[in-house]
């Protein structure tokens, strides 16, 4: 069942006296229950390939289908039903640092209004998933990179999303830590059946976790298949 599909999207960003493009053709599809991994350098595209998938960018051609559905024509209210739909988690992992660990897991819930009670019930259950329990009411700034990972990812699922965008999640995490967060993203993947989109630079990632990856260099994609096709060894 596809997912996700990317039609020729390109994107350009036009500046004063200059113009990037960051996407010049690209074409992907992505089935559910997979761990597609986006590999590429700084500047390659990855980012901006990403937020088109979360519609924080808008292709400046072509057509970006979740679920079959064509994201540029959606009116705003089930864009923000979609949003639910596809969560995100960010290097620096985002969290509100003026709130606690469960307030951050709650903070989801508040935006599609679910009962207090039924938010915190939830937010608790997820924190036993990411194995924060005994962290409900510290700050973010009292928590390892790791741990805040983890609010991260228990805040993502909080909307039950069919889709997790990571995208260099594990970048500012030591190797160890991240080994531990990739577990989790594979457990998570694996119980809940969730498709996961890996945006990374590094290859120990996508050979540690992805089922799939597609090489992206300078707006193209280079290769695309299985990571035993991408990565074959001699
Ligand atoms: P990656 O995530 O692979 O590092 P990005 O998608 O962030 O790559 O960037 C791809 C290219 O697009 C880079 O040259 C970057 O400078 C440019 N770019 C990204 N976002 C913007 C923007 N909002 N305005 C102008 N240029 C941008
Ligand atoms: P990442 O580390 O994920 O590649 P960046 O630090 O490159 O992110 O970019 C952070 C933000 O700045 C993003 O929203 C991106 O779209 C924007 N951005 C990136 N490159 C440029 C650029 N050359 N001009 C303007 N905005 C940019």
């Amino acid at each position: 069942e596809t997912m996700i599909q990317i039609k020729d999207v390109t994107k350009t960003f036009v500046g004063k006296d200059n113009a990037v493009e960051a996407l010049k053709g690209i074409n992907l599809e992505i089935h559910r229950g997979e761990i597609y991994g986006i590999i590429g350098m700084s500047g390659a595209g990855k980012s901006t390939l990403v937020r088109c998938l979360n519609f924080l960018e808008r292709p400046s051609s072509g057509t970006v289908l979740v679920e079959g559905k064509d994201l540029s024509t959606l009116r705003d209210s089930e864009l923000r039903k979609m949003r639910t739909r596809i969560a995100m988690i960010f290097q620096h992992f985002n969290l509100l640092m003026q709130r606690t660990v469960i307030d951050n897991v709650c903070f989801p819930m508040e935006i599609i209004k679910m009962p207090k009670k039924d938010a915190l019930e939830r937010a608790r259950e997820l924190l036993d998933i990411v194995g924060l329990s005994e962290k409900e009411k510290a700050y973010p700034a009292q928590l390892s990179g790791g741990q805040k990972q983890r609010v991260a990812i228990a805040r993502a699922l909080a909307t039950n999303p069919q889709i997790l965008l990571c995208d260099e999640a594990t970048s500012a995490l030591d190797p160890t830590t991240t080994k531990a967060i990739l577990a989790l993203l594979k457990e998570i993947n694996e119980k809940y059946g969730i498709t996961i989109v890996i945006i990374t630079h590094e290859m120990t990632v996508v050979q540690e976790i992805c089922t799939h990856v597609a090489i992206i260099d300078e707006g193209n994609l280079a290769e695309t298949g299985t990571v035993g096709e991408v990565f074959q060894r001699p």
